[in-house]
C-alpha cells in the first residue's frame, strides 16, 4: 500500500492517534492531527507532534479535517460524533487505527476481542509464544499502539493484538490470520444506541475478512456466542468448560486439553497455573487453540501457561494481613467481570463495590453474592444504588471511599477471609483511571 503524498486526517491525539500520525509521516504521507481536548491535557502529545513536525489542531475539529484522502479515527471518538457524520456526508473514508496499521504488517496478526479478558488473554498469548521462541509483539489497547510497532514486525514475527469494539467499528480490509472472540456481554451500550445487537455485530466483524486458511476461535460457553450461528469463511475452533468441543480446547476435571479430529491431548493442570478462576481457564483455553494452530508443542504451551503471573489490576493479590487476603481487581468495570471474580474464590468475601455506574443491573451477581459475600462496602457515586439493591439481601454499608472500606474491613474480616476490590463500575467519579484506583487500593493496603 503506497500512501506517499496522501493527506490523512487523524482524529484523536492520544495513543493510537499519535501512533497513526507517526506511521503516516514515516511512510511519506501528510498527517494532520485534530483533537477536541485541551492544551493542558495533551501537552505531552503536542510536544511529540511538534518534534516530528506533524501539523495539528486542538480544542476543535476545523474544516481542515475534511481536506483529506481519508480519515483515521481513534477509539475514543463516538461513532455519532458530528465530525464523523460530516465526513460521511462528504464521502470521505473513515478507518480505525488498527485497520491503517494492518496495511503495513508483514507478520502474522492474532486479533483478540471480547467484552472481558482481552488484556489478560493478549498478554498470555504473547507470553506463551515468546517463551517458546516465537517473536511476538504485544500491541493494540495494551502495550504499544499497533501503528507504533508495525514497521518493526518481520515476516516471521507475530503480533498479539488487543482489539476493542471501537477499533472494529471502522475496519474495512482488516484480516487477522487468527481472530478470537472471548465473550460478549452488555457493555459500552451507550456507544451503540443501547442496542446490544449493534455491539455484538461490531465484535463479530473481527472475522468478516477472514478466508478459509484463517482461524476464528470462539467461546462455546458464552451465552451470546452460543446462540448465534457465526457466519465465517475461516476455520472455526472453539473452547469451553461446560460444553463438548468438536475441535478446540476444553477443561475436564481440572485438566486442560486440546482436541483435534483424532484425539485429545493433555496440555496442563489448571492448578499449576498462577492465574486463577474460571474466566482465566477460559482465557488459557483460548490461547491453547491459537498456539496449537501455530504449531507449538504441548509442553511449550503448558510451560508458558504455568509461568504467566497475570496482569496488574486483574484479580491481583496484594498482601495478606492477619490471615486476610487483599485482592485488587480494579479493572472489573462491569458486572460480568465481578461475577467471575466472586466465583474465583472459595473463601468468604468482603466486596468493595461501586463507582461511576454504567447502567448496571446487579441481578446477574445476586446469587453468587448471597453465597460468597459476607459484606459489601459501597463506594463512589453509585454507593446509594449499590446499597438500595443489596442491603435487604446481604449486609451492605455505604463507606464512600476505598480508604474507609479498607479501614472497616481490617476490623471486620477474619483470618481466612478475602477483601476484594471488584467495583463493577468505571473509576472516573473518584479517580483518573482504573489503574489509579488500583494503585490507591494497593498503596493503602501496603501501608497497613
Ligand atoms: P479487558 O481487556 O477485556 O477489559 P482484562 O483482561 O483487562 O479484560 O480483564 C478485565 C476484568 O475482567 C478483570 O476484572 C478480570 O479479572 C476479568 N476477566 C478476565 N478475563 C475474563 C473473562 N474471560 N471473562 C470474564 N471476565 C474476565
Amino acid at each position: 500500500m503506497n500512501i506517499q503524498g496522501k493527506k490523512i486526517s487523524i482524529l484523536g491525539a492520544v495513543r493510537s492517534g499519535i501512533g497513526a500520525a507517526k506511521l503516516a509521516k514515516q511512510l511519506g504521507a501528510i498527517p494532520f492531527v485534530s483533537d477536541m481536548s485541551s492544551m493542558e491535557k495533551l501537552s505531552d502529545q503536542i510536544k511529540q507532534l511538534e518534534e516530528l513536525n506533524i501539523e495539528y489542531e486542538i480544542e476543535a475539529h476545523s474544516e481542515k479535517v475534511f481536506d483529506a484522502d481519508f480519515i483515521i479515527t481513534s477509539p475514543g471518538v463516538p461513532g455519532n460524533a458530528p465530525v464523523l457524520l460530516k465526513a460521511k456526508e462528504k464521502c470521505i473514508d473513515v478507518i480505525s487505527e488498527i485497520e491503517f496499521a494492518s496495511w503495513f504488517c508483514k507478520g502474522t496478526i492474532i486479533a483478540i476481542t471480547g467484552t472481558n479478558g482481552k488484556t489478560t488473554t493478549t498478554s498470555l498469548c504473547a507470553h506463551v509464544l515468546n517463551e517458546a521462541g516465537y517473536k511476538t509483539y504485544l500491541a493494540g489497547n495494551i502495550g504499544f499502539a499497533f501503528s507504533e510497532i508495525v514497521l518493526d514486525v518481520e515476516e516471521s514475527d507475530y503480533v498479539a493484538l488487543e482489539v476493542s469494539s471501537f477499533q472494529l467499528d471502522h475496519i474495512s480490509k482488516f484480516r487477522p490470520k487468527y481472530a478470537m472472540i472471548l465473550n460478549i456481554t452488555p457493555d459500552h451500550l451507550d456507544r451503540y444506541d443501547f442496542d446490544f445487537n449493534k455491539y455484538v455485530n461490531s465484535k463479530l466483524s473481527i472475522s468478516m475478512n477472514q478466508i478459509e486458511s484463517d482461524c476464528l476461535i470462539t467461546n462455546v460457553d458464552d451465552r451470546t456466542l452460543g446462540l448465534r450461528s457465526i457466519n465465517t469463511q475461516s476455520e472455526l475452533i472453539q473452547f469451553g468448560i461446560e460444553n463438548k468441543i468438536v475441535l478446540g480446547a476444553y477443561l475436564l476435571e481440572d485438566k486442560l486439553y486440546f482436541k483435534n479430529i483424532e484425539q485429545s491431548e493433555f496440555i496442563c493442570d489448571s492448578q499449576s497455573m498462577q492465574i486463577k478462576g474460571e474466566h482465566n481457564i477460559q482465557n488459557a483455553l483460548a490461547v491453547i487453540c491459537v498456539t496449537k494452530k501455530i504449531g507449538l508443542t504441548n509442553v511449550e504451551i503448558g510451560n508458558g501457561l504455568k509461568s504467566f503471573s497475570g496482569v496488574e489490576h486483574r484479580l491481583e493479590f496484594v498482601k495478606e494481613i492477619n490471615g486476610i487476603s487483599f485482592i485488587n481487581d480494579s479493572k472489573a468495570t462491569n458486572v460480568d467481570s465481578v461475577w467471575f471474580a466472586i466465583r474465583s474464590f472459595d473463601r468468604p468475601l468482603y466486596l468493595i463495590l461501586g463507582g461511576k455506574d454504567k447502567g448496571n443491573n446487579y441481578d446477574q451477581i445476586l446469587e453468587p453474592v448471597k453465597k460468597h459475600v459476607k459484606k459489601i462496602y459501597a463506594i463512589g457515586s453509585s454507593a446509594e444504588k449499590v446499597y438500595e439493591y443489596f442491603h435487604s439481601r446481604v449486609e451492605t454499608e455505604i463507606t464512600d471511599t476505598i480508604e474507609k472500606s479498607i479501614d472497616k474491613s481490617i476490623k471486620e474480616a477474619e483470618n481466612g477471609d478475602i477483601v476484594l476490590l471488584s467495583p463493577a463500575c468505571a473509576s472516573f467519579d473518584q479517580f483518573n483511571s482504573y489503574e489509579h484506583r488500583g494503585e490507591v487500593f494497593k498503596k493503602i493496603v501496603n501501608s497497613l
